[in-house]
C-alpha cells in the first residue's frame, strides 16, 4: 500500500480483549478489534488522524447525521496467508469510491495520504485479530459521519471519518431465495445508488422485510422507471448465467460500481467466458428459466464474494433454479479467494501487502 509518512497519534490499548473472543463462532459484525481511527474535519482541513482504543464516541444529538442522514461507509477486508502475511484486495478502489460517495453526499474527500497511512497503523497495532485460514478475514469499515451540531438543512462543516475493523469467519449464508422487485427501487436515475451511502441501505430494509415476510432472503433491484431491468441483488451486484453466458448489468446511477462484479469481469474475459455487461431483462430471465437455458444467478460483494441464488419469486410465481456442478459461482469465488489468500499468482496487482 502506499505510504505517506503521516504523523498519527497513537493510544494502545491497556490490555487486548482477543483472548476473550470465540474466533470459531463469529456473528458478522458484532465483535470489533481493539483500535479505530477517528479523524476529524473541522475548520475546512482534516486535523491529525488518532488511533485509541475502540469505544463510543460523544457526539451532539443535533448532529446532521441523526436527521439528514449525511454518512457514507466503504467495505473491505483484510487476508492473511500461510505464512502470517497479511493482505488486502484492491484497496484503491474502495479509496475512490468512498471520495465518489462523499462527493455526491456533499461532503468533504477524505485525504489519500490519511486514508492509507492511518488504515496501515491501525492493521498492523490489530494484526492479531486477522486469522489466516480459509475464509477467515478482518471486514474493515471505513465509515464518515456529519458531525457538526445543528438542524439547519444543509451540509454540515464538521465531519468524522473513522475506521472500525470486525473478525469475520467463512459466510456460509447457503443459497438465497430472491424476489425480484415490482414496486419499490432502491435506487433512481440521478438519484445516489451508486454511492455507498447509509440511506441507501436504510430504505431497502422495509421492501426486504416484506419479501422476507413471503418467504424469500431477498429482493432482486429492477429499474426505478419500468421495473423491466435487472439491477442488483440485494446489497449485491448480480450476475445472471444463461447458456454458458454470464451476463451483468452496467453500472450506472443505480448499480453500484462493485470491486468484486468488475474483478469477476475482468477474470471471466482474461479466462474465455462468455461475458455480456448489458441491461438484461426480467423477461430474458423467464424466457431462458422456460427454456431450460437459465443456469445461475448470483448476488457478488466483498463480504460472501458470491452468493448463489436457488430460486426466485415473481408477480406470484416461484422458479426453481437447477443445481449446477462445477458452478460459474462458485469457479469466480476460488479463483478470486485464491489471489486474496495469495494462493495463486495475481497476474493484476489486485493483492496488496496490507502494510
Ligand atoms: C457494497 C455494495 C456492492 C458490492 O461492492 P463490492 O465492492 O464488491 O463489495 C454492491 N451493491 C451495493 C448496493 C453495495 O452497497
Amino acid at each position: 500500500m502506499s505510504r505517506f509518512n503521516t504523523p498519527i497519534s497513537i493510544e494502545t490499548v491497556a490490555a487486548s480483549k482477543i483472548d476473550q473472543v470465540d474466533f470459531s463462532n463469529l456473528a458478522f459484525g458484532n465483535i470489533f478489534s481493539d483500535h479505530m481511527l477517528v479523524c476529524d474535519f473541522k475548520n475546512g482541513a482534516w486535523e491529525m488522524p488518532k488511533i485509541m482504543p475502540y469505544q463510543n464516541i460523544s457526539i451532539s444529538p443535533s448532529a446532521r447525521v441523526f436527521h439528514y442522514g449525511q454518512a457514507i461507509f466503504e467495505g473491505m477486508k483484510a487476508y492473511k496467508d500461510q505464512e502470517g502475511a497479511a493482505w488486502l484486495f484492491r484497496p484503491e478502489e474502495n479509496f475512490k469510491r468512498f471520495n465518489t460517495s462523499c462527493v455526491r453526499m456533499a461532503m468533504p474527500e477524505i485525504r489519500e495520504d490519511y486514508f492509507f497511512d492511518g488504515l496501515q497503523e491501525l492493521l498492523k497495532l490489530d494484526q492479531n485479530w486477522i486469522k489466516s485460514g480459509a475464509g477467515n478475514s478482518l471486514y474493515i469499515r471505513p465509515f464518515m459521519i456529519a458531525s457538526e451540531a445543528g438542524v439547519s438543512a444543509s451540509p454540515a462543516t464538521e465531519y468524522k471519518f473513522m475506521i472500525i475493523c470486525s473478525p469475520a469467519q467463512a459466510y456460509y449464508g447457503g443459497q438465497v431465495r430472491v424476489k425480484i422487485a415490482e414496486k419499490f427501487s432502491r435506487a433512481a436515475p440521478g438519484g445516489f445508488g451508486y454511492a455507498k451511502a447509509a440511506g441507501n441501505y436504510a430504505g431497502q430494509f422495509y421492501p426486504t422485510k416484506l419479501a422476507q415476510e413471503e418467504g424469500f432472503q431477498q429482493l432482486i433491484w429492477t429499474d426505478a422507471k419500468t421495473h423491466e431491468y435487472i439491477e442488483e441483488a440485494g446489497v449485491m451486484n448480480i450476475f445472471v448465467r444463461i447458456g454458458d453466458t454470464l451476463i451483468t448489468g452496467p453500472t450506472s446511477d443505480s448499480i453500484l460500481d462493485g470491486v468484486t462484479r468488475k474483478s469477476i469481469i475482468q477474470i471471466a474475459e482474461d479466462q474465455g467466458y462468455a461475458i455480456e455487461v448489458r441491461p438484461l431483462k426480467v423477461q430474458e430471465i423467464l424466457d431462458a428459466q422456460k427454456d431450460g437455458s437459465l443456469k445461475e444467478m448470483f448476488g457478488a460483494g466483498t463480504a460472501a464474494v458470491v452468493s448463489p441464488i436457488s430460486g426466485f419469486g415473481y408477480q406470484g410465481e416461484t422458479y426453481e433454479l437447477p443445481s449446477i456442478e462445477n458452478s460459474y459461482a462458485m469457479q469466480f469465488k476460488k479463483k478470486l479467494n485464491d489471489i486474496q489468500y495469495n494462493q495463486a499468482a495475481d497476474p493484476y496487482g489486485w493483492r496488496v501487502a496490507a502494510w
